[in-house]
C-alpha cells in the first residue's frame, strides 16, 4: 500500500507518522506513505495556494492548480492513478468497513488535506473519486483525518501488526466491541481478573470473550448490533 498526503502541513503528519506502528511499519518498508507541502506545488513567486472566494463570504478558499500538480506530481512518480480521497467534513463517515474496503481493494490512496474554508470544487471535480470525513464537525483542516484514515488503513496492511488476529478481534472488525482485556497483576485495588481467564482452557476462554464482546457491545453501542440485522 502506498499513500501520499497532500497538505499544508507536511511536517505535522511526517510528525505523527514516523511514530509508533506505522513508523516502524514504514521503515520496514511494509507500507509507502509520503507527505507532500502543497505548496511546493504554487506557481505562484510568493507561493500562494489560497485567494479569497468568489461571490465573497469568509475566509479564504485553496486553489485547484497546486493540488493537480502535486497530484500529477505523484502520478508521475508512482508511475500509476492513485486512487483519490479528499477529507472533508462533507463525505462518507470513515468506518472500519471503509478502511477495510481501502486495504483491500487499493494499492495507492492519494490523500488531500483543505484548510482555510476548503478547495475549489473544481478539483473536487477533475480528480477527486471519494469525500471522506472522520465525523459531524468542523476540523480547521484535513491532516487529522488524513492521519486517522493512513493509521486505521495501514494496520490492516500485511506485515504492519504482527499478525492478522491483531486486528481481526478487535472492536468494529466483526460487528462488535473488543471483550475485556487484563494483564499483570493478577489482584490490582482489590479487583481480580476474572477466573476464566486463568483457568488455561482455550475453548472457554474463547466462548467467554465472546459472551462478553456481545455483551458490551448491547451495553455500549446497541446501534450496532441493530446494523447487522
Ligand atoms: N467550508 C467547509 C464546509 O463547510 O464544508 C469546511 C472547511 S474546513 C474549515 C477546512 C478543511 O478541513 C476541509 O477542507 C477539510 O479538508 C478538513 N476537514 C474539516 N472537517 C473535517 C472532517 N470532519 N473530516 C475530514 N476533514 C475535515
Amino acid at each position: 500500500m502506498r499513500i501520499d498526503i497532500a497538505t499544508l502541513f507536511p511536517e505535522m503528519c511526517e510528525a505523527v507518522l514516523s511514530t509508533s506502528i506505522i513508523g516502524r511499519a514504514r521503515k520496514a518498508g511494509f507500507i509507502e506513505v509520503y507527505c507532500h507541502n502543497i505548496r511546493d506545488f504554487s506557481v505562484d513567486k510568493h507561493q500562494r495556494v489560497d485567494f479569497a472566494p468568489y461571490g465573497g463570504g469568509n475566509g479564504m478558499l485553496m486553489q485547484a492548480d497546486p493540488i493537480y500538480r502535486c497530484y500529477e506530481h505523484v502520478c508521475e512518480e508512482a508511475c500509476s492513478k492513485p486512487f483519490v480521497i479528499y477529507m472533508s467534513p462533507q463525505g462518507a463517515v470513515l468506518n472500519q468497513a471503509l478502511a477495510v474496503d481501502f486495504a483491500e481493494n487499493y494499492e495507492h490512496l492519494f490523500l488531500i488535506c483543505g484548510h482555510y474554508e476548503g478547495i475549489d470544487e473544481r478539483i473536487i471535480e477533475e480528480i477527486v473519486d471519494k469525500e471522506v470525513s472522520i465525523g459531524d464537525y468542523v476540523l480547521t483542516g484535513g491532516e487529522l483525518g488524513a492521519l486517522v484514515l493512513t493509521d486505521a488503513v495501514g494496520r490492516l496492511c500485511d506485515g504492519v501488526l504482527s499478525e492478522d488476529v491483531c486486528f481481526e478481534d478487535e472492536s468494529h472488525y466483526s460487528g462488535l466491541l473488543e471483550y475485556p482485556q487484563y494483564t499483570r497483576p493478577q489482584v490490582w485495588h482489590g479487583r481480580e481478573v476474572p477466573a476464566v481467564l486463568l483457568s488455561g482452557n482455550h475453548k472457554m476462554i474463547a466462548d467467554w470473550r465472546h459472551e462478553q464482546a456481545v455483551k458490551r457491545t448491547m451495553e455500549k453501542r446497541p446501534d450496532m448490533l441493530k446494523k447487522e440485522k
